[in-house]
């Protein structure tokens, strides 16, 4: 269970006065010993991807990078951030993959430039790919038609959901891929943030389906993100213990059918970085109106 302390007086062993001192506030303070917890909590994959939209800071993009973790980008300014925080665009390093439902003309530029992993979220990524980097290997990310999330902006599966290649249209990428010379070497699964372990059984189920009518290029499957930080005193974590024995069976399935062991990759965002984050105010005013209570506070832009 976590804890949510109202009295602090420390972060990272620095007192909290003698933080706003040296910077003023509002100030945000990142504490690196609990990313680096949270990556060790994640030992058992063999590739921890961070969703870098969870925290750029560039500080924290470097360290992590340090501990061995590998990052995706979501548009051609993450791929930017990603490379000055010193990852390596080279595909055969994994470091970095372009993951998105569309190729903004600068993405495609910077991909085709430094010849990029891509994970495709549409089968037309596919073509417009192929026409610029023929024979190049892809990830698709798969829709399986189903999704969870906290809200509906975070549900990104199912019908509602722009995000990923609908499970249908399968035979159609593979026919693309074909016609480009393109090789599907993994699939990825980001349904939503929030997944429970009840319904990760059939995130499995989805993905060993979608595996097997890809077939024997696939070297990696990636469980996507999602992995659910307690926002309340009442809610916890999900037990990854259980979270990883589910996804290595589905892994270890695909390895006997294809007759080649498989890379399991994870993708989180805020589980690595949201409780490392602390942002220090001064409160200047606490006034109610109606139902509603503000807290003002200090801003440095005046
Ligand atoms: C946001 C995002 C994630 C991570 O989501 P969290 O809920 O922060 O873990 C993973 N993959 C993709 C493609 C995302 O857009």
């Amino acid at each position: 269970m976590p804890t949510f302390s109202t009295a602090r007086t420390e972060i990272a062993g620095q007192p909290i006065a003698d933080l706003v001192k040296s910077f003023g506030t509002p100030l945000y303070v990142y504490d690196i010993a609990v990313v680096q917890e949270r990556i060790a909590d994640l030992a058992a994959f063999d590739r921890i991807r961070y969703a870098q939209k969870a925290c750029s800071n560039l500080a924290i993009l470097d360290r992590m990078r340090r501990t061995g973790v590998v990052v995706d980008a979501v548009s051609a300014g993450e791929i930017r951030r990603a490379i000055a925080a010193g990852f390596s665009p080279d595909a055969a390093k994994h470091e970095i993959v372009y993951t998105a439902d569309i190729f903004d003309r600068d993405a495609l530029d910077l991909v085709v430039e430094h010849s990029m992993n891509v994970n495709c979220g549409s089968p037309d990524m596919i073509t417009q790919l192929g026409e610029r980097r023929p024979g190049a290997e892809v990830t698709l990310r798969i829709n399986p038609g189903f999704g969870h999330g906290h809200s509906q902006k975070t549900n990104t599966g199912g019908e509602q959901s722009k995000h990923g290649i609908w499970h249908e249209q399968i035979d159609e990428c593979l026919r693309r891929a074909d016609q480009s010379r393109i090789t599907i070497t993994g699939l990825h699964m980001h349904i939503g943030s929030g997944t429970d372990l009840e319904h990760l059984s059939e995130v499995c189920e989805a993905m060993e389906r979608t595996a097997l009518s890809v077939g024997r290029t696939l070297k990696t499957i990636s469980a996507g993100g999602g992995l659910p930080v307690p926002y309340k005193s009442d809610e916890s974590y999900v037990d990854l213990a259980k979270y990883f024995e589910l996804w290595d069976a589905t892994r270890n399935r695909l390895g006997e059918a294809f007759g080649h062991r498989l890379d399991l990759e994870i993708e989180p965002g805020r589980y690595l970085s949201a409780e490392s984050g602390s942002l220090i105010a001064e409160v200047r005013s606490v006034k109610k109106a109606g139902n509603n209570v503000f807290v003002l506070v200090r801003c440095r832009i005046q």
